[in-house]
């Protein structure tokens, strides 16, 4: 990947495209393409087309999806498996017709079996059940998956895939049902603060064990695949280390400064009990993570106090 080669990054206004989207401009990368929802809608096959054919993008950074957190997953499960289904398909399949270089196909960890031994290593895919609560989610991305590599075998075609961890950072989804769990509790113990509230109510056990990665540290990761990995099989990206929502949760109060009690819900579900990475093969290829998850929660905590509490004033 040259600075001048012109880069799609599909889904450059979420937090992980975004993410690409900086990072390749802080690299000096200066051909970038990207379209918004409004001028592109990725689930229609003859707009991708035409899409493709007008600008013949030599490599793609495949960002865009239908995302959110446990919630919301679990209650769109038709918009998160058809949504997510037709944007992958439509673009691998314009990649491969338009004579794309190299595509990078991200999808996340709950790909893997529900009940996995861990940490996950990247050839557990499609060895046992999934977790019900995101089953349409990772259906639409095992199929991405599926797809890079069948138009590898059948087609040359140079598309690689990269399964994150539970990502976190800049620009991230604060909704209060809809958003993953750190950033939801980002904004609860934020509100909590503000308004003096005695407790704040954590969803499930608070036993689950959840890795966390900062966006930021991942969009260097994918640059660094794109540039040294061609391989068929998918690679996790993450930082190897987990801990329990109630730890996160403790730390989330910490960095906010609230000062009162914590309760957890147990009407709520709690999903995977445990989804930790095994980032070996990330790391022998000479990449790994640098932002730990005290500083990148500070660093999200600034990004959200600037877009959604100044914004509000
Ligand atoms: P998951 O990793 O796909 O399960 O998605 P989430 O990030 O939404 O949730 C991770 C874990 O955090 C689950 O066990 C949730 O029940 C728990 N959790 C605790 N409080 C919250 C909250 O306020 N929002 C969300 N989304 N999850 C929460």
């Amino acid at each position: 990947m040259q600075k001048g080669d012109k880069i799609y990054i599909a889904g450059h206004r979420g937090m992980v495209g975004g993410a690409i989207k900086r990072n390749l401009e802080k690299e000096g990368y200066t051909n970038i393409v990207t379209r918004t929802s409004g001028e592109l809608d990725l689930r229609s096959q003859a707009a991708v087309q035409l899409f493709f054919e007008a600008e013949k993008p030599a490599y793609v950074f495949l960002a865009a999806a239908k995302v959110g957190g446990i919630m919301a997953n679990n209650t769109y499960r038709a918009e998160f498996l058809y949504d997510n289904l037709m944007i992958e398909t439509n673009i691998i399949h314009a990649a491969y017709t338009n004579g794309v270089k190299k595509l990078m196909f991200l999808g996340s960890s709950c790909i893997y079996p529900k009940l996995a031994p861990q940490p996950l290593k990247e050839d557990y895919l499609l060895t046992g059940t999934l977790e019900y609560t995101n089953e349409p989610y990772a259906i639409a991305k095992i199929a991405g998956i599926k797809l890079c590599e069948a138009y590898r075998d059948q087609y040359g075609c140079n598309f690689i895939s990269a399964m994150p961890t539970n990502l976190y950072g800049v620009g991230d989804n604060y909704h209060p049902q809809n958003s993953h769990v750190l950033p939801a509790l980002i904004r609860k113990f934020h509100e909590a603060r503000e308004n003096s509230a005695p407790a704040v109510t954590v969803w499930g056990s608070g036993k689950p064990m959840r890795e966390f990665l900062y966006a930021d540290d991942l969009a260097e990761a994918c640059i660094y695949l794109m540039q040294h990995y061609s391989e068929k099989q998918l690679v996790n990206i993450g930082t190897g280390e987990d801990l329990t929502i109630k730890d996160l949760a403790e730390l989330v109060k910490k960095v906010v400064g609230y000062t009162g009690e914590i309760v957890f819900d147990a009407s709520k579900p709690d999903g995977t009990p445990r989804k930790l990475m095994d980032v070996s093969k990330l790391n022998g290829l000479g990449w790994k993570h640098h932002t730990t998850l005290e500083e990148g929660i500070k660093l999200a905590y600034g990004d959200f106090l600037a877009k959604h509490v100044t914004a509000a004033v």
